[in-house]
Parts: C-alpha cells; structure tokens; sequence
C-alpha cells in the first residue's frame, strides 16, 4: 500500500518563528507537517554578516523545537544536510521543490513572506509541483497590506506622521478618548538631544544572551561554511527565543526606556548601542508581538507614571514600533517590485571599498562601521545619517547600497530594510514618503557625536586639505540640485544659504566634490 500523502504541508519561513503563526490554524498534526528550510543560497544571496547568519539558523532550529515538543511533526531540512548538498540543491526553492515532489502534500500554506522575490519564488515552486497554495495574511503585523493599500487611497502624499496619527486612533493607543495623551502627538522638541559634552555617561546595558548549545553548533556551522563572510561572531548575544525575546523587551522596559526619548538621536565613540532597545531582532523574527510591546510600553508608563518614565521617551519608542514600523512595511508591498530599480538621481558608483571593512580616515564611518561588523547593528541615527547619508552625497548607485545594508545588519529583512534604504536614506523614490532628501553637512554629525575631535578632517570646512567629505559633498549635492531643493519648502533655507556663495567659492567647490569623488575609496 502507498504512503497517505500529506494533507497539509505548512512551510515556515525564518521571519515567522511563532506559534501563533496563521499558516498552523487549522493544522492538524496527525495529518500534516510543518517544513522549516535552511538554504546556503539565502545567506549568499547577499554577503551576509556571519552573525545574521547564525541568528536566522539558531533562531529556526529552537523554534523546530519548540514545535515538536509540542507535538508538530516537522521536516527541518539543515543548511550542511548531506543529501541537499549531493542533489546541488543550494537555493531555498530548489529545496522546497524537492520537499513538494516527495511529499506531494495536498495543501501548501504559507503566511505571507517578508521579501517580494521570496514570495514570487514561492509561488512558482507550488504551481510547478501542481500543489494548490494557500497564503495566509501575517497577523504579526498591527495594520494589514490591504488596511494599508487603503489608507494610500486618494493620498497625494504618504506621510507617516498622518498614518501615526490614525495607527493611535484605531488601535487606542497612547489616548485620552479622542485626544492624544499628554494633549500633543509628538514630543520631539523634548528628544532628540546630544550627549553632554563630557559624553553619555553610564548608559544600563541592554540583554544579552549567552550562546546555548544549539546556538554554539550553529557558530561553529557559520564559522565552517561562511569563512570568507563579513563580520564577526565574538560578541553573539542576540535574542534567539520567544522566551529571551520577551526578557530583552522587560529589560529595556525597566532599564532603558527612560533614556529612549532623549538620546535617541546621539551618537559616541565606542556606544553602539546608546539607549536603543535592540528589539528589531525579537520583533522581525516574529519572537515577540509588536501589539505585546506596545502595550507593555503603555503599561509601564501608567503604572511608573510621568515622572519615572516620562511620556516623551514613551511616546518616542512607540513612534518607532507602531507608526514608523508598521509604516514602512506598507510602503514595501505598495513600492515594490519597482522600488528594487529606484535611482531617481541616476547615480552610478560603486559603493567603497570600507563599507566592508570600515577601514577608512572619517572617524564617524569608521566607528559606525566597526561596531557594524562587530555586531551586526547600528541605531537608526547611524544608518540614516552616517552611512546612508554618505552614500547618497557621494551619488553610489542604490542598488549596491542596499544590498549592503541587507546583508550587513541582523534585523535585516528586505521589507524593512529596502523602503528605509532606497526611500528614506537614498531619496532614490523620488520622495515617495519623505518630504526632502536627508541631507546635513558634517557639522551636524559633530553636533551629534563626539566623532569629529578625533577625526583627521574638519566638520566646519567645505574645501582644502583637511576639509570634511561629508561637508564637502553636502554642498555639492547642494549645487548640484539647487533648483529641485529651491522649489521644496523644507530645503529652500538650504538653497539660499549656497546661493551666498562667491562664484569663486563655488568654482572651489566642485573641484573639491570632484576630487573627493575620484577618490572615494581613499577617503
Ligand atoms: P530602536 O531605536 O530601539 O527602535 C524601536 C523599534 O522601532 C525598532 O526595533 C524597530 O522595530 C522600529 N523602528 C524604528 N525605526 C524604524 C524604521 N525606520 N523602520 C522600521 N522600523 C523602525 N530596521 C530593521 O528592522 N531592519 C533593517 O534592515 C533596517 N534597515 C535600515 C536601513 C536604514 C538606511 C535606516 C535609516 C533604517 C533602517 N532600519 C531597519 C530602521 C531602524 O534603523 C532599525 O529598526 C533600528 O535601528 C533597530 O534598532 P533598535 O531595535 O535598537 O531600534
Ligand atoms: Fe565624520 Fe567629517 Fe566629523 Fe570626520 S569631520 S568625523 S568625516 S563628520
């Protein structure tokens, strides 16, 4: 007699790792089964960072294990399995090909993917194998693709402080009945500080989590199969559980939010962390719920109250993980796949050499890019306004750019990832939801760092030996563009101040931008 077929066939993705999973409603283990894949050709689709690597792997295997102590029957096809590597089955759809030929399950059901091309690859997985597929809408998320299609409706422009604004009234959050608590929507005029001059002081650090044992094979697995990978593993200490996932989100609850608001902005030599949360590992792997940290945040502010946790910190955290996160994703599925080609500068360089090394004289780049390589993170300030920023002045083509930023940061998921790099760092949608291109000279890093006392070029200096190649390019960007950024209220400020300018200054200027984008592997 043959083997029954499987019934269902639920593929878990590896941003999908929790049990409440829709793509599991209505399984039933005795019929069917859950397939978890790792894929080498997922971790060289771009160079990834070793410690994104591991961080996908060690989280997949506990959640494989959790599952089974709970009674699931899953297939969990390992990255160095010896079959797949004998077949030459080295991609994630050669490998899900392989699982529906010899499975041939009834059903296919998957929620909804992070990345378009994962979902397109999906999709023709199933229909080659002649397997009906089932998508499930990811109820991880606060507002759906559809509730956001919506929302875009009859918009002539995308501004997250408006989806903000109706993410708190539809979801209750943060309201006294219809007003905002505290009688403003935003606080940023109590946020957003510097560091003292005399630097940031104590700063509580924020969870880290010893390497288990399934953690330390997968170290060693990374170590053996992705030598040649940038970044390092020294430091692993990321969330890789439900369970340490909600302890980092209590740890930043009692111990860091307070400082959230203020310095949410500043940066420090050697601070990599600041009083970030860390928590876009837990939230992106799907550990921990963004609704669950929300009300978390709410809660504490309540029960501490206004003087303890002032609301402005609260405020600012819950900007970040319930307007800007829930935000972007929408903008992704509305943008994509176009916004993967978006170059509305048409710019062409190749990104430079010490984005992988960090090896390079501007000790603002030097120190973001370190801690970047060491441990797979930097703050928003610092991917917005250091190496963003640089690599829109310095006109390198965005898609090189993204792919950097893909593969270089362990929260790394093209949803979030893409719509920040192209649309808000890069500009390269031509505005889509940004206002203005952000763009500052390097005076504003140095008002926002302690990085330019020790750095061999100076912030104030826009031409000459030592002048800052943030600076330099920043003005050129502004010649350049002069009449888009004149026609734009918010950067028209910008134009007049360049417009004071002496032919000569001018003259001096593009041969300073020009010099400095010859050489850019050099700076
Ligand atoms: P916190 O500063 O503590 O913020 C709290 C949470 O708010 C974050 O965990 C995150 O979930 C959410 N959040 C804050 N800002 C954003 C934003 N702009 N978009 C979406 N969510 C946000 N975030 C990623 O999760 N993955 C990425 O690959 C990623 N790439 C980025 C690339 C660029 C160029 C820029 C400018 C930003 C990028 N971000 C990305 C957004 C943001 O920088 C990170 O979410 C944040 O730095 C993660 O650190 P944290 O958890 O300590 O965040
Ligand atoms: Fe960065 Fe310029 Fe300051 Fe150097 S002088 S740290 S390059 S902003």
């Amino acid at each position: 007699m043959s083997e029954p077929s499987v019934r269902r066939l639920v593929l878990v993705l590896g941003d999908q790792l929790w049990l409440d999973n829709p793509a599991l409603a209505g399984s039933d283990p005795s019929l069917d089964r859950v397939l978890l894949i790792e894929a080498p050709g997922e971790a060289d689709a771009v160079w990834s960072h070793k410690a994104r690597i591991a961080l996908f792997l060690s989280a997949m295997r506990h959640f494989s294990a959790e599952l089974r102590e709970r009674g699931w029957p899953v297939i969990h096809v390992q990255l160095d399995d010896a079959d797949e590597r004998a077949a030459g089955r080295h991609r994630l759809e050669q490998r899900l090909a392989a699982q529906l030929q010899a499975l041939r399950p009834q059903q296919l059901h998957v929620c909804e993917a992070g990345e378009w091309r994962l979902q397109q690859v999906i999709e023709a997985c199933a229909s080659e194998a002649g397997v009906p597929l089932h998508w499930h809408e990811d109820t991880h998320f606060l507002c759906s693709r559809a509730r956001f299609a919506r929302w875009t409706q009859g918009r002539r422009e995308w501004r997250m402080e408006h989806f903000y604004r109706q993410m708190r009234r539809e979801h209750r959050v943060l309201m006294d009945r219809d007003e905002p608590l505290g009688g403003a929507w935003n606080f940023d005029a109590d946020n957003r500080k510097a560091y003292p001059k005399a630097g940031p002081g104590w700063i509580p650090p924020p969870a880290r989590f010893e390497p288990d044992e399934t953690t330390r094979e997968v170290l060693q697995l990374v170590e053996r199969e992705f030598a040649n990978h940038p970044g390092s593993l020294a430091d692993f200490a990321w969330p890789v559980t439900r369970e340490q996932g909600l302890q980092a989100l209590r740890h930043f609850i009692d111990e860091r939010l307070i400082g959230f608001g203020p310095y949410q902005d500043a940066m420090w030599n050697d601070t990599p962390f600041g009083w970030h949360s860390l928590l876009s590992v837990a939230l992106n792997l799907h550990l921990i719920h963004p609704r669950e940290v929300i009300e978390a945040v709410e809660a504490a502010h309540r029960e501490c109250g206004p003087q303890a946790l002032p609301l402005a910190s609260v405020e600012g955290f819950i900007r970040q993980v319930l307007g800007w996160r829930e935000f972007i994703r929408g903008v992704y599925w509305q943008q994509m796949p176009g916004l993967r080609d978006a170059n509305h500068f048409g710019h062409q360089r190749p990104l430079p050499a010490w984005y992988w090394t960090g090896q390079t004289h501007m000790a603002c780049l030097r120190d973001a890019i370190g801690q970047t390589l060491r441990h797979g993170y930097a703050h928003h300030i610092q991917r917005l306004m250091l190496t963003g920023q640089f690599a829109l002045l310095a006109q390198i083509d965005p898609r090189p750019v993204a792919d950097w930023y893909l593969a270089i940061y362990v929260d790394a998921i093209e949803w979030v990832e893409l719509p920040n790099v192209a649309g808000m760092a890069l500009y390269a949608d031509g505005g889509r939801f940004t206002s203005k291109p952000y763009v500052a000279s390097g005076q504003y890093i140095d008002r926002m760092s302690n990085h330019c006392q020790g750095c061999r070029y100076r912030p104030a200096q826009r031409t000459g030996p030592q002048a800052c190649p943030f600076t330099t390019l920043y003005w050129a960007f502004l010649d350049r563009h002069e009449a888009a950024l004149a026609a734009n209220a918010r950067t028209a400020l910008m134009v007049r101040n360049l417009q004071r300018l002496s032919p000569d200054e001018r003259q001096a200027l593009r041969a300073q931008a020009a010099d400095t984008l010859e050489n850019l592997n050099d700076l």
